[in-house]
């Protein structure tokens, strides 16, 4: 099995097919199909979802889904069902996955102060998935010769043998201290098309960096996937404040109106 997957992806490689460019111009290796990943999204947030305690509380969940349904309902594939969970955690944190999944801890609720700063984490999120992200991540595990359970259970032959290996590949091994995180071009590019996004679906971007300085405020507590791995505050505030001319009249464009934003109440 091993040699037949080496013979494989040498071929792939060879054949030049695995090539792919990310949607800022970027060059990705990608193994796996859409398929694949959306296969290995599903059943991560499954075991996620067994792990990790669900908000049952009913404002916190109506606000959270009004947030991404509006980002969701921005994406180029518009039609697919995105399923929302919001998990009862300290953790400052959100995650997005293939397969249309995203994750909300109930710390983020306190960093991310108002439905925009909220709304720049969740574009970041869906930003990873849009840009393969997790396909390049567990494409590159593989390569490097540390992905065969990865690839065996992506490719059906041993079914879920090693889930932690599996899901830190996914960018979200916070149970064994993210092997593979996102890297910096990875997280730069998720925060570029993740600020357009959530002006397109009518969020203010310049709130995007409160939202980082809250974050650098915040530093202590480093929560896996918004804090320990990205660019440095400093920086990625800056590349956001370039961005916001040319976000600013997308926004601008899409702006609800005051009574249908996305309020938190009780
Ligand atoms: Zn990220």
């Amino acid at each position: 099995m091993k040699t037949l997957l080496i013979l494989f992806t040498t071929l792939i490689l060879l054949s030049g097919c695995a090539t792919h460019q990310s949607p800022t111009g970027r060059n990705q290796v990608l193994l796996f199909s859409s398929q694949e990943l959306e296969q290995m999204g599903t059943s991560s947030f499954a075991q996620i979802k067994k792990q990790e305690k669900i908000s049952q509380d009913a404002a916190t969940n109506r606000y959270v889904d009004c947030v991404a349904s509006r980002i969701t309902a921005v994406l180029p594939n518009s039609g697919l069902p995105w399923d929302v969970v919001v998990f009862e955690s300290e953790q400052v944190n959100a995650f997005a996955l293939p397969g249309g999944h995203i994750g909300v801890y109930t710390g983020l609720l306190h960093v991310a102060e108002n439905e925009h700063q909220l709304a720049t984490v969740i574009g970041h999120e869906v930003a990873h998935v849009l840009a393969k992200h997790s396909n390049e991540q567990v494409s590159r595990a593989q390569l490097s010769g540390i992905g065969m359970q990865i690839a065996d259970a992506a490719l059906g032959a041993g079914g879920i043998s090693n889930k932690e290996l599996y899901m830190a590949a996914l960018g979200l091994g916070a149970q064994v201290g993210f092997i593979l995180p996102y890297g910096r071009k990875q997280e730069s590019e998720a925060d570029i098309m993740g600020v357009e996004l959530m002006a397109r679906a009518g969020f203010d971007p310049s709130q995007s960096i409160a939202l980082w300085q809250n974050m650098a405020k915040h530093g202590g507590e480093q929560g896996p996937e918004l804090l320990s791995t990205h660019p440095s505050h400093g920086h990625r505030i800056d590349d956001l404040a370039q961005m916001q001319q040319q976000v600013m009249p997308l926004y601008q464009a899409s702006k609800p109106a005051a009574e249908n934003s996305c309020q938190f109440t009780k």
